[in-house]
Protein backbone atom coordinates (compact mmCIF):
# COMPACT_ATOMS: atom_id res chain seq x y z
CA UNK A 1 0.00 0.00 0.00
CA UNK A 2 1.57 3.49 -0.71
CA UNK A 3 0.09 6.90 -0.42
CA UNK A 4 0.13 10.37 -2.93
CA UNK A 5 2.96 12.07 -2.40
CA UNK A 6 0.73 15.58 -3.12
CA UNK A 7 -2.70 14.56 -1.73
CA UNK A 8 -2.19 12.16 0.71
CA UNK A 9 -4.81 9.80 -0.45
CA UNK A 10 -4.47 5.66 -0.67
CA UNK A 11 -2.78 4.58 -4.32
CA UNK A 12 -2.68 0.92 -5.11
CA UNK A 13 0.85 -0.40 -5.19
CA UNK A 14 2.97 0.09 -8.46
CA UNK A 15 0.58 3.08 -9.60
CA UNK A 16 2.25 5.65 -11.46
CA UNK A 17 0.17 8.97 -11.12
CA UNK A 18 -2.21 9.45 -8.24
CA UNK A 19 -5.95 8.78 -9.26
CA UNK A 20 -6.99 11.93 -7.26
CA UNK A 21 -4.91 14.41 -8.05
CA UNK A 22 -2.90 13.29 -10.91
CA UNK A 23 0.48 13.64 -9.14
CA UNK A 24 3.62 11.44 -10.06
CA UNK A 25 4.11 9.04 -7.58
CA UNK A 26 7.67 7.59 -6.81
CA UNK A 27 8.61 4.52 -9.14
CA UNK A 28 11.21 1.90 -7.71
CA UNK A 29 14.35 3.44 -9.13
CA UNK A 30 13.32 7.23 -7.60
CA UNK A 31 12.47 5.13 -3.90
CA UNK A 32 15.72 3.59 -4.53
CA UNK A 33 17.36 6.76 -4.78
CA UNK A 34 15.92 8.70 -1.65
CA UNK A 35 17.43 5.27 0.54
CA UNK A 36 20.50 6.06 -1.10
CA UNK A 37 20.38 9.88 -0.11
CA UNK A 38 19.14 9.45 3.01
CA UNK A 39 21.97 6.78 3.25
CA UNK A 40 24.79 9.12 2.80
CA UNK A 41 23.06 11.51 4.72
CA UNK A 42 22.89 9.37 7.62
CA UNK A 43 26.35 8.94 7.12
CA UNK A 44 27.19 12.67 7.10
CA UNK A 45 25.38 12.96 10.16
CA UNK A 46 27.65 10.36 12.19
CA UNK A 47 30.47 11.88 10.53
CA UNK A 48 29.39 15.15 12.15
CA UNK A 49 28.18 13.79 15.63
CA UNK A 50 31.97 12.18 16.14
CA UNK A 51 33.33 15.17 14.95
CA UNK A 52 31.49 17.28 17.62
CA UNK A 53 32.38 14.74 20.05
CA UNK A 54 36.09 15.07 19.57
CA UNK A 55 35.78 19.15 19.51
CA UNK A 56 33.92 18.56 23.07
CA UNK A 57 36.83 16.10 24.36
CA UNK A 58 39.19 19.03 23.32
CA UNK A 59 37.12 21.95 24.39
CA UNK A 60 36.92 20.07 28.65
CA UNK A 61 41.07 18.68 27.65
CA UNK A 62 41.35 23.07 27.67
CA UNK A 63 39.60 24.16 29.87
CA UNK A 64 41.31 21.23 32.19
CA UNK A 65 44.77 22.75 31.17
CA UNK A 66 43.13 26.00 32.19
CA UNK A 67 42.16 25.11 35.75
CA UNK A 68 45.26 23.82 36.37
CA UNK A 69 46.96 27.34 35.11
CA UNK A 70 44.92 28.85 36.77
CA UNK A 71 45.52 26.72 40.45
CA UNK A 72 49.18 27.68 39.97
CA UNK A 73 48.71 31.30 39.88
ZN1 LIG B 1 -2.76 12.67 -5.14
Amino acid sequence: MAFCISCGQMQADGTKFCRFCGGQQPGDQLIARLSMEAEAIRYQMQQLQAQQIQAQQMHQANYGQQQDQGQRW
